[in-house]
């Protein structure tokens, strides 16, 4: 089985010092490629993985400002940090992430989310990035941003997707993929289930979202990109097909997304 791991937090606090260990895990369970995350470039868009020695798996950099992660007195640095690394364009970045909006309680304001998920969009745009979109409680909300925003020529995805089938489709016509995580391998979680049963099949991924969100039935407590063999297991089941498909399918359609 051959998967990619379309977002991961390995530099995570409760990872990071367990990474290369990770890393090889993930490996030995077919794991060949991961988009590692960010959250607050300030902090993060120069900070990279350690090695994990004779380990053959890709990894490659997502850089952005999440909005929970938005610091309300000092927007402009953390986005000033972003612009700066974009600007030096490193190799192993591959897209502009995380970046959207959370409505949950404590999240900062949501003009001020929406501000810097245009202004961040536009930056995909003016580098030909794909963005990694984090929406939690706001779909109506995205929907106008990126209605508002340059379009995304070379597509991008939403992340951990719970939402109905209207919304689906309307993200779907912003050339929007879907990676899909621990969430959907839980029964209760509908929406969830939902995008990953009725996401366009060319339009499909899969995340552990290490170290959240772990799959039901794996035997960790904390998601790690090796899990992704049993989301694929859960998504195929879902979709009535074999796990070996849903990875080929989601593997390709990385690679296609991220230029992997
Ligand atoms: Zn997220």
């Amino acid at each position: 089985m051959r998967l990619i791991d379309a977002m991961t937090h390995l530099r995570d606090a409760r990872v990071v010092e367990q990474a290369p260990a990770l890393l090889a895990r993930a490996a030995r369970a077919g794991v060949e490629a991961l988009v590692e995350a960010g959250i607050d470039p300030a902090r993060d868009a120069e900070l990279r993985l350690p090695a994990a020695a004779g380990v053959a798996l890709t990894v490659r950099y997502a850089v952005g400002l999440h909005p929970m992660h938005i610091d309300v007195a000092h927007h402009a640095a953390q986005i000033a940090a972003l612009r700066a690394a974009l600007r030096r364009g490193d190799d192993d970045v591959v897209a502009v992430g995380e970046i959207g909006l959370d409505r949950r309680a404590g999240a900062p304001p949501l003009a001020l989310q929406r501000a810097l998920l245009h202004e961040q969009l536009a930056l995909c745009a003016e580098h030909e990035l794909p963005p990694i979109i984090h929406c939690v409680q706001a779909i109506g909300p995205l929907l106008e941003v990126l209605r508002a925003a340059p379009p995304l020529r070379r597509g991008g995805v939403v992340h951990g997707l719970c939402a109905s089938r209207a919304s689906l489709d309307a993200l779907v016509a912003h050339n929007l993929s879907f990676s899909v995580g621990g969430m959907a391998t839980l029964a209760r979680a509908k929406r969830c289930q939902l995008v990953a049963r009725e996401a366009p099949a060319e339009r499909l991924l899969l995340e552990s979202d290490c170290p959240d969100h772990p799959p039901r039935g794996f035997d960790q407590p904390l998601s790690e990109p090796a899990a992704l063999r049993v989301t694929a297991a859960a998504v195929a089941a879902l979709r009535d097909t074999s796990a070996e498909a849903i990875a080929t399918l989601t593997a390709d359609n990385a690679r296609r997304l991220f230029g992997l």
